[in-house]
């Protein structure tokens, strides 16, 4: 029987293989191991892939978050009991940046349809504590929007972008990372754009707020052995700058790719027990995951594996039904709990799932009964 796998690392390497490999050699030689040109080089690269002023590179994409919030309180705009709004369908990641930082996380339910957080959703969880939304572009479609940018503004809010999924993706013109006030990337190696390790980067046009990250992520010390800020040690490594750099040069041929097998299922699967992911018109998804919703999960998963489709769950307990969130557990959040039973992620990597083996997994799909 034909085998489809969800997703394999070494497949999403190989086609760069010479390349990361001269890339590799090249800070070998150079000495330089923390910091320098790798660095500063693929900062300015980025900063100009999604349009912002800014971008300074850290160690992973926790960090990210949790810099931008730091440097937030550093600066001043909010402080330590402050509340934060997130959607509560995340990886857990959006809500550690948030306790870690001494800041509360309120949750709210997302679009059932979008599964992310809309303007509707944000205010009605606003209080007169909110200092911040976190627009978590979940999958890889932006949760932005005008109305909620405005919203934001109006109420003196910080927009600050989950943007871990959605490396290249849209939404009314404007790149993820480049939507809100700031930004945080995840280069995780299972990330449309990996690197070959862990690594993140902070996205924004605010020089102060990207000052005070790069302070806070290198000891609080802009000069050696000055340290102004209570900081902590998180910094992109050159070695993976160099892998990125790499990568950034096929970033966007990478989300043709998954659009492409996109298209091959939202055109090919047409089964009354599963419903397909929907991209709003002026947004470009960028299906970090392909993600469908089945009432039945545990029966279609077995299915799946039964004709050789390896499938994921992304996720299957929201952050507020983890233990170590047992404080948050009695909020009623009915969608995103919902949505935590219901979805199931196809193999959506160009490296590992061709066109073909696409409409033969739709074709699988539809014979489900
Ligand atoms: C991957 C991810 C993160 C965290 O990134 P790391 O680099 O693994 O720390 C944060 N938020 C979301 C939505 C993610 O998917």
């Amino acid at each position: 029987m034909k085998r489809y796998p969800f997703l394999d690392l070494s497949t999403v390497n190989a086609r760069y293989s010479d390349a990361l490999k001269e890339a590799c050699s090249r800070v070998i030689d150079s000495g330089r191991y923390i910091g320098g040109s790798e660095v500063s080089g693929f900062e300015s690269r980025l900063s100009k892939y999604v349009g912002s002023g800014y971008a300074v590179g850290v160690a992973n994409g926790l960090d990210a978050l949790r810099l931008i919030l730091r440097a937030y309180i550093q600066l001043g705009c909010f402080k330590r009991g402050d509340e934060v709004i997130v959607p509560a369908n995340t990886f857990i990641a959006t809500v550690l940046a948030v306790t870690d930082s001494g800041l509360i996380p309120v949750f709210v339910d997302p679009d059932i349809a979008t599964h992310n957080i809309d303007v509707a959703s944000v205010a009605k969880a606003v209080t007169p504590r909110t200092c911040a939304v976190i627009a978590v572009h979940l999958y890889g479609l932006s949760a932005y929007s005008p109305e909620l940018a405005d919203y934001c503004r109006l109420h003196g809010l910080k927009l600050i972008e989950d943007s871990a999924q959605a490396i290249g993706a849209e939404a009314s013109g404007l790149m993820c990372g480049h939507q809100g006030d700031a930004a945080a990337f995840s280069f995780y190696p299972t990330k449309n754009m990996g690197a070959l390790g862990d690594g993140g980067i902070v996205t924004t046009d605010d020089a102060e707020l990207a000052d005070t990250v790069r302070i806070l992520a290198n000891y609080g010390s802009r000069s050696r052995y000055e340290n102004i800020m209570e900081g902590l040690n998180s910094r992109l490594d050159p070695i993976q700058a160099a892998m990125l750099s790499v990568k950034l040069d096929h970033i966007d041929s990478e989300n043709d790719g998954r659009r492409e097998l996109a298209a091959i299922y939202n055109s090919t699967i047409d089964h009354n027990h599963v419903i397909k992911p929907v991209e709003p018109s002026g947004y470009r998804h960028v299906y970090h995951q392909y993600v469908i919703r089945t009432d039945n999960r545990e029966r279609f998963r077995r299915y799946m594996a039964d004709n050789g489709v390896e499938t994921d769950i992304h996720y299957p307990v929201p952050p507020h039904r983890q233990p170590c969130y047992a404080r948050y557990a009695s909020v009623a959040l009915p969608v995103a709990e919902r949505l935590a039973s219901e979805v199931v992620s196809l193999p959506i990597s160009p490296a590992c799932t061709s066109p073909a083996d696409a409409s033969e997994i739709a074709d699988i799909i539809n014979r489900y009964n």
